[in-house]
């Protein structure tokens, strides 16, 4: 919580006028009451009319003020409110932003989006009340019960008759209050899970005509979201019917000691109409106080999943003191390296030891799930190796800056994803400094240039959500030229000839070798024909090196790439 606080800072001058105008419209409702009881007194009971007009002139004149207060306050508290929330999701979402993969796969997509909204508004919300009423309550009650007192302490005994009702109404919503919202939230992150695994595959949904259990997972979310909310709603309901009884059962406490007391000549009649307004007031914000009860264990849940959020440190970010690089030349090595993903059996890589080279190929090839992606997430650190080491130009990446790192690496993901805006944009992804004349030449040497140039706008056509407006071949290519964009000394190839017809492929395999000349390349391939002129090929199988070498090497000594090329090719290709 106290993390939040450091938010609120920035605002203090706007949270002090509000907090100001506040307390002018609290003032204005403790004095009105005594002018009342004046009014009434001395006006209306004596019948005389020139002080009815006159106090009657200083009421409407406060009353006018309080208000006016009361709108700037409301106006004003509205802005702060929502400049915080506006500082939060920024705080957070960068945060997201700077986490490594290893904190997504911890929080989970649906659950970071709800974080940086939901989360976010119900704070927002918690200021926006929090606010008036951190003045309201304590200043409306302690004044009202002041006031009270001061006219007649005998009947201000009522309040304390109550006090025993509220403080218990008020524990029992925090108690059941508090792990509800928990649980709303929880079951609002599962929701969204299963919402967005539905809409992002809805293709898959649709051919396996999986559309009805898809249905039921959701129905079944959903219910459960749905009785929890009913329940939290529930319990908030009691509140209001049960809070207004009490305080009716408040005024007519008043009015009948009220009455006995004036009866017997204690008290006058207007100090009674008087006495029933603070009344009044010192519910209401009694009440107000306990609506906030009900928003704060709410909003503490949302504050712990935000803050949680905020104090995650990525594990992968730049040393203390990182190694400077000018001039790469992108001489990669992997030394016995080891890794598992979090939670995972058994390492998806071990001992991993090879050389890559500027000027040359490096194939890896395996079937799937043999880690070769995974080993292409360790050169990038999207995560950092359990054992052993990974060095560039003989220092460990490691101590390296993640941007100078990943600057000069080109990477094609094994599923290239590409972002809503126009192509040129997209290819400037990968460097945004490149000159048009750069973005063409990239287009070109990927093969992409033909179809760029028969779409309705060329270079500026947009690319809807995702890239859904292409197919998954012209968007792998896009995805070479953003990488091509950057003039990397690294190239890292994620099976991305998997997506091209064969004529493409070979075309986009020449332009490329050109293209790439001394620096070092990596692809990651299934099939030898892409890569039997690599180098070097790496054998993958089941994380671990089963054989390094040339195609004709690897032909004579390693089995498992005998089997692999025997599946794929005929006996002529092979040789
Ligand atoms: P390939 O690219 O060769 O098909 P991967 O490197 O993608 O294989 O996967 C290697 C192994 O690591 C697989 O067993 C896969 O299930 C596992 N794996 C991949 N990504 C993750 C992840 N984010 N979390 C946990 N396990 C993963
Ligand atoms: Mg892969």
């Amino acid at each position: 919580m106290n993390r939040l606080f450091q938010f609120l800072k920035p605002l203090r001058l706007p949270i002090a006028t509000v907090l100001t105008l506040v307390a002018i419209r609290v003032l204005s409702d403790l004095y009105l009451p005594t002018l009342t009881a004046d009014i009434v007194n001395n006006g209306i009971v004596l019948g005389n009319t020139h002080h009815i007009i006159q106090v009657g002139i200083r009421m409407l004149t406060i009353a006018a003020l309080g208000g006016a207060a009361s709108i700037a306050a409301s106006y004003q508290s509205a802005r702060v409110a929502a400049a915080f929330a506006r500082v939060l999701r920024e705080k957070v979402f960068s945060r997201v932003e700077s986490f490594s993969l290893p904190e997504f796969d911890k929080f989970g997509t649906p659950s970071l989006i709800n974080r940086t909204t939901n989360d976010v508004t119900q704070l927002q919300m918690v200021l926006l009340f929090g606010l008036r009423l951190i003045v309201t309550a304590p200043l409306m009650s302690i004044g009202g019960i002041f006031m009270a007192f001061s006219l007649d302490p005998t009947l201000s005994l009522i309040f304390i008759a109550i006090l025993p009702f509220l403080i218990i109404i008020i524990t029992f919503i925090a108690r059941r209050g508090i792990p509800l919202f928990r649980r709303v939230q929880k079951r609002l992150d599962s929701l969204n899970l299963v919402l967005r695994e539905g809409l992002t595959g809805i293709r898959v949904v649709r051919a396996f005509n999986r559309d009805t259990y898809e249905g039921e997972r959701f129905q079944k979310a959903n219910l459960n979201y749905t009785t929890t909310a009913i329940q939290v709603q529930r319990t908030m309901a009691i509140m209001r019917p049960v809070m207004m009884l009490l305080m009716n059962f408040t005024t007519i406490g008043i009015i009948w000691f009220g009455g006995l007391r004036i009866d017997s000549g204690f008290m006058q009649l207007g100090d009674l109409m008087a006495f029933i307004q603070y009344g009044m007031h010192i519910m209401f914000s009694l009440a107000m106080l306990s609506m906030m009860f009900v928003q704060i264990p709410r909003a503490t849940a949302s504050a712990h999943r935000v803050v949680e959020v905020l104090d995650t440190v990525p594990g992968i970010r730049d040393a203390g003191v990182v190694t400077p690089i000018e001039n790469v030349k992108g001489y990669l090595e992997f030394t016995d390296v080891t890794f598992s993903y979090p939670g995972a059996e058994r390492p998806a890589l071990s001992n991993i030891s090879f050389q890559a080279t500027p000027g040359q190929v490096t194939a890896i090839i395996g079937g799937t799930g043999s880690g070769k992606s995974t080993l292409s997430s360790l050169i990038l650190r999207l995560y950092d190796v359990d054992r052993g080491s990974i060095h560039i130009d003989g220092i460990d990446i490691r101590k390296l800056a993640l941007e100078d790192l990943r600057r000069k690496i080109g990477f094609v993901p094994q599923k290239a994803v590409l972002f809503t805006g126009s192509i040129e944009d997209n290819i400037l992804f990968g460097n945004d400094g490149a000159t048009t004349g750069d973005v063409i030449r990239a287009a070109k040497v990927a093969q992409a240039a033909n179809f760029i140039e028969k779409m309705p706008a060329g270079y500026a056509s947009l690319i809807t959500q995702e890239g859904r407006n292409i197919s998954g071949g012209q968007k792998q290519r896009l995805a070479i030229a953003r990488a091509l964009a950057r003039k990397p000394r690294i190239y890292i190839l994620d099976e991305f000839f998997s997506a091209l017809d064969f004529r493409t492929g070979a075309q986009l395999r020449t332009a490329l070798k050109k293209e790439t000349g001394n620096s070092t390349v990596i692809i990651i391939a299934q099939r030898v024909s892409t890569i039997m002129d690599a180098d070097q090929i790496i054998v993958l199988e089941e994380g671990k090196i089963a054989g390094l070498g040339t195609h004709k090497e690897l032909l004579a000594t390693c089995r498992i790439y005998r089997e692999i090329a025997s599946s794929q090719l005929t006996e002529e290709e092979i040789a």
